[in-house]
C-alpha cells in the first residue's frame, strides 16, 4: 500500500494555501527588510485580491499608495512572492477602498507585527499594560512636533507640553474640549506619545470613553468591580477621549469617578477631552467639579494661516507635491474642520494618481462641491455653492466599477480592448457621464485623453445594451444601488 511513495515524491505540490495567509507569509518576509514606521504606513490594510496564472493582485486601500508601492516595493513584493511560490511571475496592484474596513481580508499590521521587545498585544490596536490594563495603541502619527501651533490650540498646545514634562503635575486634570475635527484627539495621543518617550517605563492609558464603559460593563457582569477598581491604582497617566458620552451613564460615571480619584490623590496625570466645556456636559457634578479643579484649554477652528500650515505640513508628512497656490486655495475655502482639509488634499492625491492630472485650483474647487454635503446644514463643511447633495465622485465610481467587474483602475482607463476591461470601462464612463454629471470631454481626458467621441459612442452603446440586455441591465443596476443613485 505504501509502494508509490517515492514516485510522488517527485510531485511537486504546492499546498493550496488561502489568498490571506500567502499574503501574511509575504508580509512575515518583508516586514524585517523594510524599516517598520514605512512597513506599517504602506502595508496597512493591503491583501492579496487574486492569484490566478502566476499573477498576483495586490490590493491597496489608497489610490495615492499605488506609485509607491510601484516605485518601492513592487520588486521586493515579486521576489518575496516567488520565493513561497516560484509559478507567481507578476505582482499587479489594484486599488480597493473597502479594504480600509475589512479585517476578513487585511490584518491588523500592530497585531500580526508586534514590536520586538515590546509590551505583548492582547486585542485590535490595544496593547496590555498590566493585569487587566489595557490601552488602546498610541498612534506614532500624533506627535506634538508635527501639531501646527495657532490662535486656536495655543493654551491646548502649551497645556500638553508643559504636562508631558510633567504629568501630575500642575496641571491635573487637563481638559481639553472643542468640536469635531480640531485636533483634540491628536493632542492628546501626541501627549501620550511624549511621555513615554520620556518615562519608556510608565503606564499611561489611553482609551476611549465607549471602550471605558465597556469595562465597566464587564466587570459589572462579572461581578468584578472591586478587581476593577484597584487595576487602575498602578496607571501613571490615564487619558480618556470623548468624555461627553459619559452623559446619561450614571453607573460609568461612578466608577470614573472612583478611578480619577484614586489617581488624582496619587498624583497621577489625568486628560480628558471633549466636545464641550465641563459645566455643558451633563454629568454629576461632583465629576464636573473635578474636572473644573485643573486645566481646562479649548480648541477652536484655526484661522487662515494655521489652515495652510497644517496643510503644508500633511503634505510633506505624505510626501506629496502639490503646488502652494492649490493649498492656499484649499485653505482660503475649507474652514469648518480639519478633517476635512486633510480629506480635501487626500481626494486631491487621488485624483493625480487616477486622472495621471495634476491637482490644480480648478480640480479642488470640484471636489469641494462634490464634498459639499448638505449647505441646508446648519454650517457648509466647505464653503462652496455648488450642487446641493453629495453625489458619488469620480473616485466612487471608478473603484465601484473596478470591484464589480474585479478589473484594476489602471486597466479601466488603459489600452486594452479585451472584452473583460472594455465592458467595465464603458460602463465607467456611462456612469461618470450621466451620474457624476461629468462632460463627455472631461471623461474621455481622464480615460487617457480618448477623444470626446469616443466617451459618447461609448455611452450610447451602453443605453442600447441596457434596452435589450436584461442581465446587463441587473448589474448596471446593481452598480447604481451601490453607489446610490437609484
Ligand atoms: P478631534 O479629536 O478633535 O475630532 P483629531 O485630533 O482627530 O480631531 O484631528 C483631525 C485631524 O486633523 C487629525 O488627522 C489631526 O492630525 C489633524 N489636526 C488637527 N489639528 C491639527 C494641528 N494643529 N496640526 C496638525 N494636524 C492637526
Ligand atoms: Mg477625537
Amino acid at each position: 500500500m505504501i509502494s508509490s511513495v517515492s514516485s510522488l515524491e517527485d510531485v511537486r505540490v504546492y499546498p493550496t494555501i488561502s489568498k490571506r495567509d500567502l499574503w501574511l507569509e509575504i508580509l512575515r518576509k518583508i516586514e524585517p527588510k523594510v524599516q517598520r514606521s514605512q512597513f506599517i504606513t504602506w502595508f496597512r490594510d493591503t491583501a492579496i485580491l487574486g492569484h490566478e496564472e502566476g499573477t498576483l493582485v495586490v490590493g491597496l486601500p489608497l489610490p495615492m499608495s499605488l506609485n509607491w508601492h510601484l516605485e518601492h516595493y513592487r520588486a521586493l513584493t515579486l521576489q518575496t512572492a516567488q520565493e513561497l511560490d516560484p509559478t507567481i511571475h507578476q505582482v499587479v496592484y489594484k486599488v480597493d477602498g473597502a479594504l480600509k474596513d475589512d479585517p476578513l481580508r487585511t490584518f491588523d499590521l500592530l497585531t500580526a507585527f508586534p514590536e520586538p521587545k515590546r509590551r505583548k498585544l492582547p486585542g485590535k490596536q490595544e496593547v496590555k499594560l498590566a493585569e487587566g490594563i489595557v490601552s488602546k495603541i498610541l498612534s506614532p502619527r500624533y506627535s506634538l512636533d508635527n501639531f501646527v501651533v495657532g490662535a486656536n490650540n495655543r493654551l491646548a498646545y502649551a497645556a500638553c507640553q508643559s504636562v508631558s514634562l510633567q504629568p501630575g503635575g500642575k496641571y491635573n486634570p487637563l481638559f481639553l474640549y472643542g468640536g469635531v475635527g480640531l485636533g483634540k484627539t491628536h493632542l492628546l495621543q501626541a501627549t501620550g506619545n511624549a511621555i513615554l518617550k520620556q518615562m519608556p517605563r510608565a503606564t499611561v492609558v489611553y482609551t476611549t470613553t465607549e471602550d471605558f464603559t465597556n469595562q465597566v460593563i464587564e466587570a459589572i457582569s462579572q461581578q468584578r468591580m472591586e478587581q476593577f477598581r484597584k487595576r487602575y491604582r498602578v496607571v501613571d497617566v490615564l487619558i480618556i477621549d470623548d468624555v461627553q458620552f459619559l452623559a446619561n451613564k450614571e453607573r460609568t460615571q461612578e466608577e470614573f469617578f472612583h478611578t480619577f480619584n484614586t489617581l488624582y490623590e496619587d498624583h497621577k496625570q489625568v486628560i480628558i477631552s471633549a466636545d464641550r466645556p465641563p459645566q455643558e456636559l451633563q454629568l454629576e457634578d461632583r465629576l464636573t467639579s473635578r474636572f473644573e479643579r485643573g486645566m481646562i484649554a479649548d480648541v477652536s477652528l484655526p484661522d487662515y494661516e494655521t489652515r495652510l500650515a497644517i496643510l503644508i505640513g500633511k503634505a510633506q508628512e505624505y510626501e506629496l507635491f502639490i503646488d502652494m497656490s492649490v493649498l492656499q486655495f484649499i485653505a482660503e475655502h475649507a474652514t469648518q474642520n480639519i478633517r476635512e482639509l486633510e480629506g480635501i488634499l487626500m481626494q486631491a492625491v487621488a485624483q493625480y494618481e487616477l486622472e495621471q492630472r495634476v491637482p490644480t485650483v480648478k480640480s479642488i474647487a470640484e471636489i469641494m462641491c462634490k464634498l459639499n454635503k448638505d449647505p441646508h446644514g446648519e454650517e457648509e463643511s466647505v464653503g462652496f455653492d455648488l450642487p446641493a447633495k453629495r453625489s458619488a465622485t469620480f473616485q466612487d465610481v471608478m473603484e465601484a466599477v473596478s470591484r464589480y467587474y474585479s478589473v484594476s483602475v489602471q486597466d479601466m482607463v488603459g489600452q486594452s480592448r479585451v472584452r473583460e476591461i472594455l465592458i467595465p470601462r464603458q460602463i465607467a464612463m456611462f456612469l461618470l457621464k450621466k451620474y457624476v454629471r461629468m462632460s463627455h470631454e472631461r471623461v474621455g481626458e481622464v480615460f487617457e485623453g480618448r477623444d470626446h467621441t469616443t466617451v459618447m459612442n461609448a455611452v450610447r452603446k451602453i443605453e442600447d445594451k441596457l434596452q435589450s440586455d436584461a442581465q446587463f441591465l441587473r448589474e448596471v443596476r446593481s452598480l447604481e444601488k451601490e453607489l446610490d443613485f437609484v
